[in-house]
């Protein structure tokens, strides 16, 4: 076993000068070693803390897991680890440059060993590391991973889900309406005439406009079940469960009239002299094959043939019914 040797280094030596906190209590909770660093994250001088009892030292309280593993460790002489993952913060310590005001505990990774003193008593070593920074660096890491997911889902123009996300989307919201034999409405938005709004007001203004066309369309929606996003160029699709036909077609009414409502100038925009958009929807219980994305974008194709700022809505399955209209 190694040893130090006592000739060249106290215990005291190596143990104040440690970047570790040590604290080594006896069978009844008395302090016999207080070093350093505890001193310098507790505010507690090692005269103040030696030979009393732990639990009366600190002026606040610890937590009670660490106190049933210090009890465990002197009962059953078996060391314990509390992780900083679970237990973040069992002592009263602080990071020294932090002010008395706005405090807040040091995060804490603490290894509780069962020691034997050289007089034969029964004591515990217990370990304190300063996990801060490994949890600063978890949490930014975290952060970072969320940013990346929210921008690979995200249309960077509009902020609204981009094209990759529907696709995914789409997919599923189709597979549970077939599963579950409910209704799907799928809208395809295009806004009209806008090479011709680009050719007079420039590419900026084009840009902004989509945003605001998004902007406009986001807002129409309340569920957590509905999402819009941006299909490519100025087309946008939105997806919506649940919706019977006729409230599927009062909806497509509902974003014609939000885009028109935002009243953006556009002169080379037919008879209507403002940004407007033509909508195709299509609604029903998916089955087999279906395709209600073609379906909608048929629809879209028609309202751009019967003269654009309208909507067109087909169903999914063509009953001879709607044949014969
Ligand atoms: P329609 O009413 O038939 O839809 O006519 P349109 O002019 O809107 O359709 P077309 O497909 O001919 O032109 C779409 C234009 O949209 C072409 C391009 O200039 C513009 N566009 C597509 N993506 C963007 C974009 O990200 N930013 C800007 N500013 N313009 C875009
Ligand atoms: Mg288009
Ligand atoms: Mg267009």
């Amino acid at each position: 076993m190694n040893t130090i040797d006592t000739r060249r280094f106290g215990v005291d030596d190596i143990s104040n000068a440690i970047n570790l906190g040590l604290i080594v209590v006896d069978a009844d909770g008395q302090i016999l070693l207080w070093n350093n660093w505890i001193a310098k994250h507790s505010g507690i001088n090692e005269a103040d803390a030696l030979n009393r009892q732990l639990e009366q030292v600190f002026s606040e309280s610890m937590s009670p897991t660490f106190l049933t593993a210090l009890k465990n460790t002197l009962t059953h002489r078996l060391p314990v680890v509390l992780s900083t993952a679970l237990h973040r913060t069992p002592l009263p310590l602080y990071n020294a440059s932090e002010t008395n005001q706005q405090q807040t505990r040091m995060y804490q990774s603490i290894t509780i060993m069962p020691i034997q003193s050289q007089l034969n008593e029964s004591c515990c070593l217990i370990q304190v590391t300063d996990s801060s920074t490994s949890i600063k660096r978890e949490k930014m890491l975290r952060s970072h991973s969320e940013i990346l997911k929210k921008e690979a889902t995200t249309d960077s123009l509009t902020d609204i889900c981009n094209r990759r996300f529907f696709d995914a989307h789409y997919e599923i919201a189709v597979a549970d309406a077939k599963r579950q034999k409910h209704c799907l409405s799928i809208f395809m938005i295009d806004i009209d005439f806008f090479k011709a709004y680009n050719d007079y007001y420039g590419h900026i203004a084009g840009d902004n406009a989509i945003r605001l066309v998004a902007e406009a369309l986001k807002l129409q929606l309340s569920r957590a079940t509905d999402i819009v996003a941006r299909y490519g160029g100025e087309e946008f699709v939105l997806v919506m469960p649940y919706l019977p036909e006729k409230t599927a077609e009062q909806f497509a009414e509902k974003l014609r009239k939000a885009v028109f409502n935002l009243a953006i100038p556009h002169i080379n925009s037919g008879p209507f002299n403002r940004i407007t958009i033509s909508v195709g929807v299509c609604t029903g219980i998916p089955e087999n094959d279906d395709n209600p994305l073609n379906k909608a974008d048929a629809a879209l194709y028609q309202a751009k043939q019967k003269g654009r700022n309208q909507f067109i809505s087909l169903p999914l399955c063509e009953t001879e019914e709607y044949l014969e209209q």
